[in-house]
């Protein structure tokens, strides 16, 4: 069969690889929508380390083709939507408060990680009956599609956040992620979201999600421009994008007893540091958080039925639209150039 990834650290390109097999709760999938993402991205430029012949994605919406015989939920032909991070459900480090990490750091994301991506003629699901949820009925698949990553991350970082009804917010980085936190920092009845960024059809849709004030990071320091509009620091930061100073910048920005929440891609060559006063000696409450998107079954089930109800619009994230397998190479392109209107890509196979 043929996928798309990388052939090795910046040489993006078809692959030929076999069709996958299920094992025995396993299923194969055939994409019927995917989505590449800043994850994928990162990965062809060497972010996940020296890699060759990996096939890329990890957003899917597609088809049953194929179960083992231990699956009970699914059968081939089913329309499913796929969690992007996979866990190992018989692992015991799953059954603690974070499912992301079945065999250490971020193992639990399989795809990209330990196996090839979703965009492929077929792949590979492990443990298909916790893993995958059927497309709701009426749901277009690119409307499910941004629940497995962009909103499973995004909500995760207002989790990690602990949001509460009246708190101020501030969202660092406003792509897909970063706007998902928005949504559900104003479904969590956040007051004031504050939120930095600059493209204008991010801040459009911030606005839209719930954010109160906008800021921008070309306009000098954001942690000045914060203070400015909260005296005394916010609540809860939420690190959705920026650089390696942008850690710092959160930590200053939060109040004592504030919590600052990570869900951002560090660099492996970035350093974190802290001047020790912003962190008020080590002595001001403030907790520094960082996660990875959990998966599972139920998550993603409970994130459709958001959208299903009208909550969330997520299509909003779906700047261009891609059909045929064969333009997974465009859309991937796409990605890695980001043009400044850019939100996401979907791609659509029939
Ligand atoms: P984007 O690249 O689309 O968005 C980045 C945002 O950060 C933009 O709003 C950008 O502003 C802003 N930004 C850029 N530079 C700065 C700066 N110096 N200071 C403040 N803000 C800045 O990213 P995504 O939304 O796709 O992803 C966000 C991060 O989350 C990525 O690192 C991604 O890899 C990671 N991620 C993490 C996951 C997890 O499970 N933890 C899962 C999925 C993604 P502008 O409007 O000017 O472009
Ligand atoms: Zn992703």
């Amino acid at each position: 069969m043929k996928g798309y990834g990388m052939i090795a650290v910046d040489q993006p390109g078809w692959i030929e690889k076999e069709k996958p097999v299920a094992g025995p709760l396993d299923a194969i999938v055939r994409p019927i929508a995917v989505a590449p993402c800043s994850s994928d991205t990162h990965a062809l430029h060497g972010g996940i380390g020296e890699r060759t012949n990996l096939i890329l994605g990890h957003e899917a919406v597609g088809e049953i083709v194929e179960v083992g015989e231990l699956v009970t939920r699914f059968k081939a032909g089913d329309k499913v939507v796929v969690a992007c991070t996979t866990p190992d459900w018989l692992q015991p480090a799953v059954q603690g408060k974070y499912n992301a990490h079945d065999n250490g750091a971020m193992q639990s994301f399989k795809f990209l990680g330990s196996k090839d991506g979703v965009m492929a003629e077929y792949f590979h699901v492990n443990q298909a009956d916790a893993n995958l949820v059927l497309l709701p009925e009426g749901m277009k698949p690119e409307a499910a599609l941004m629940t497995v990553d962009m909103m499973s991350t995004g909500f995760h970082a207002t989790e990690l956040a602990e949001v509460e009804y009246g708190d101020s917010v501030v969202v660092i980085g406003i792509g897909p992620v970063g706007l998902m936190a928005v949504a559900g920092a104003q479904l969590k009845g956040a007051g004031r979201i504050m939120v930095v960024g600059t493209r204008p059809n991010c801040v459009k849709i911030a606005k839209e999600y719930g954010a109160t004030d906008v800021i921008s990071y070309k306009d000098g320091d954001i942690v000045g421009q914060v203070m400015t509009l909260v005296p005394g620091g916010v609540d809860k930061v939420i690190i959705a994008g920026g650089n390696q100073e942008t850690f710092a910048q959160a930590v200053s920005m939060a109040k004592a007893g504030g919590v600052i929440a990570n869900v951002n891609f560090f660099d492996p060559t970035d350093v974190l540091t802290m001047p020790a006063y912003l962190w008020g000696l080590g002595m001001a409450n403030k907790d520094i958080r960082g996660g990875f998107c959990p998966g599972g079954a139920l998550r993603i089930e409970k994130l459709l039925n958001i959208v299903k109800y009208g909550r969330v619009d997520t299509t909003k994230l779906i700047t261009h639209t891609f059909h045929g397998f064969e333009s997974m190479e465009e859309a991937f392109k796409l990605m890695d150039e980001k043009p400044s209107d850019l939100i996401k890509p979907v791609v659509l196979i029939d």
